[in-house]
């Protein structure tokens, strides 16, 4: 069985377009939180992974847009696109986000979107913060998002080696691995691609890919829907 491991999202409808037109046969799409907040078409985004079946869990943006928990940790920009997806949603979006679960397990993976340390706010970067991560899963395998940046932890031993891979990069899963897709929606290692992983459980390898998209379009969506220009800007260079 092959899944399409999806994270931060972030209501940009043209780059998940992209990646799911891009996707091989798959039998799940799981998404690792962040599915709005920033981009300019969240009830589209949220609307196709549903029709899709896709599994999501909670983000920061989901549970501050379903509620406003957290909002006060934003930067004003995010802050400002948080509240205007708010006001952009219906009552029963809003509802759906605010009860996604803080973490999920399928097969020998758990997910979250940040760390099982704190699922909604930690940013795992470093080997020492993925193995603390690991550390709280009863699976084998961990797959996590927040960072926007790709990331492949893994290691027969500890301490856990860590790759940032790039398009193609694949590798076999060895005994314990956190995997981070990185971001569909809003990429933040200087490609402004798409970002998204295949996790191939029989065969235990996971891919890297990133798909180009129509950044502009985003862009101009991004413009007429009122958010902060900066939101636009930085796609173009992936940061
Ligand atoms: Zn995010």
């Amino acid at each position: 069985m092959t899944v399409a491991l999806l994270s931060d999202v972030h209501g940009n409808l043209v780059a998940l377009e992209a990646v799911l037109a891009a996707l091989p046969p798959v039998e799940q799409l799981w998404v690792t939180g962040d599915t709005v907040g920033y981009g300019p078409d969240p009830s589209d985004v949220l609307a196709l992974l549903r029709e899709r079946g896709a599994l999501l869990v909670a983000g920061n943006h989901d549970r501050a847009v379903a509620t406003g928990a957290g909002l006060e940790l934003f930067n004003h920009h995010a802050a400002d696109a948080a509240r205007l997806h708010t006001s952009w949603l219906s009552a029963e979006e809003r509802d759906l986000l605010a009860a996604l679960p803080e973490t999920a397990e399928r097969a020998a993976f758990t997910l979250c979107h940040g760390s099982l340390r704190d699922p909604l706010w930690e940013y795992v970067f470093t080997p020492g913060a993925a193995a603390a991560c690991l550390e709280r899963a009863a699976t084998a395998h961990g797959c996590c998002g927040h960072t926007h940046v790709p990331a492949f932890f893994g290691g027969d031993g500890t301490p856990l080696g860590h790759v940032q891979p790039g398009d193609g990069a694949s590798f076999d899963l060895p005994k314990r691995a956190l995997v981070n897709p990185g971001s569909v929606g809003q990429p933040r290692d200087g490609d402004p691609r798409a970002a998204y992983a295949l996790v191939e459980l029989d065969a235990s390898r996971v891919t890297f890919r990133r798909v180009r998209y129509d950044v502009a379009e985003t862009q101009r969506r991004i413009h007429a829907r009122g958010l902060p220009g900066i939101l636009a800007d930085r796609l173009a260079y992936g940061l």
